[in-house]
């Protein structure tokens, strides 16, 4: 079988120690397609090195809201550049977080830094990156904590790329989806999810239209809960336990288990999400037009 993860960060240093013995373990479990999201400027690199080596990664490129406060006078112009220089390139991780708002919690991911981003700035940042990937329609991926009002409002008055949008991992409300799939939007599906404490989120999942479900692991960041069979870590230089990017794997099982499909059938389908993350990428096809 060939599955796609919608998206992850096979780039993280985090990961680093584990790429080269990971990356034969992925080949042979069959996940030969993966969007890998930059967050920052100085990461962008590494995902396009990677996207150079690996004909089966495409590679996203974006200032993720945590990062915003950290970005050069420059970033748009580098970011601009890789866009129209590579027409398999997509736009994210982009997006909102209002979490990061109460200093303790932003400090905990970022001790060296001198605060969080603003939701002002991370508004500005977004609209321009949305703005960008509608110009060359890019696909975007979009990270929302506990923004949503912001969220609905910015993708109702902008301009969006015609081949859609990812909202990756969503944790909206569920009266949102219909308004969001109107909009050409994507959801994907992450193991995080499969915790009792996230029952209204996989009700959402439950009941989206199987052409706009992606899966999706955020490795090395979302672990799913380790106490469902055949989910695996990967142990992190300082002996935290990270998210491996095989869990897509029994992801695709549990996402098929919860919407009453058969594996097989989910599988297919995944075959044909992963179809969508090419046509999102690489292939420069455009998802409306089937
Ligand atoms: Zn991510």
């Amino acid at each position: 079988m060939r599955l796609c993860d919608a998206h992850l960060h096979l780039q993280d240093p985090r990961l680093a120690p584990w790429l080269e013995s990971g990356l034969a373990e992925l080949a042979a479990l069959g996940i030969d397609g993966a969007v890998v999201n930059g967050t920052h400027e100085a990461d962008w690199n590494d995902v396009a090195n990677l996207a150079a080596r690996l004909t089966w990664v495409v590679p996203s490129y974006g200032l993720h809201p945590w990062q915003v406060g950290k970005r050069s006078d420059g970033w748009l112009r580098d970011l601009k550049h890789r866009i129209k220089s590579d027409p398999a390139a997509a736009v994210g991780e982009v997006g909102l977080d209002r979490s990061i708002l109460t200093p303790s919690t932003f400090h905990g991911n970022h001790p060296a830094s001198p605060g969080p981003p603003s939701m002002v700035d991370q508004i500005d940042v977004l609209r321009v990156q949305l703005a960008l990937a509608a110009e060359h329609n890019r696909a975007a991926s979009i990270h929302c904590v506990r923004a949503w009002a912001e969220m609905k409002s910015i993708l109702a008055t902008s301009l969006l790329p015609p081949r859609g949008v990812l909202l990756h991992a969503y944790s909206g409300p569920a009266a949102l989806v219909s308004a969001l799939l109107d909009k050409g939007a994507y959801f994907s599906f992450n193991g995080y999810f499969l915790r009792p404490r996230f029952q209204e989120r996989l009700k959402v999942f439950a009941a989206l239209p199987s052409d706009r479900i992606l899966v999706e692991t955020d490795a090395p960041s979302l672990a799913p809960p380790d106490t469902l069979a055949g989910f695996r870590s990967v142990e992190s230089t300082s002996g935290r336990t990270l998210n491996h990017p095989a869990n897509l794997l029994p992801t695709v099982r549990e996402l098929a288990a919860l919407r009453r499909v058969s594996v097989l059938r989910q599988l297919l389908e995944a075959i044909l999400q992963r179809l969508g993350v090419r046509l999102l990428g690489r292939h420069g096809l455009d998802l409306h037009a089937r």
